[in-house]
């Protein structure tokens, strides 16, 4: 696989840096997944309520057109892409 992530466009790599969301939220019947960063998909709901995801940024091109995740953009540009927020998932160096 040799996807890139439609938030931010760096490649995505396979494991725990990646992860699914629904462009529309499940709640609202949505099938439809994309894989990106855990840390663009973080941003995301963070930023965004699942009826706001529903009502209007139900595609990338929406979601990157938001002012914050504009900015996160501008800021994740220059994170390696593995490149995992600290304050989650920091458990588990142990790799197999
Ligand atoms: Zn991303
Ligand atoms: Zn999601």
């Amino acid at each position: 696989m040799d996807a890139s992530c439609p938030l931010c466009g760096r490649p995505l790599v396979p494991g725990p840096s990646v992860n699914e969301h629904h462009l529309v939220p499940r709640r609202y019947g949505g099938r439809e997944r994309v894989a990106m960063h855990r840390i663009c998909h973080d941003k995301i709901h963070a930023v965004l309520s699942e009826a706001d995801l529903r009502d209007h940024y139900h595609t990338p091109d929406r979601l990157r057109a938001h002012p914050e995740i504009a900015a996160f953009l501008r800021w994740i540009a220059g994170k390696p892409p593995e490149f995992v927020d600290g304050h989650h998932g920091a458990r588990g160096r142990r790799r197999r």
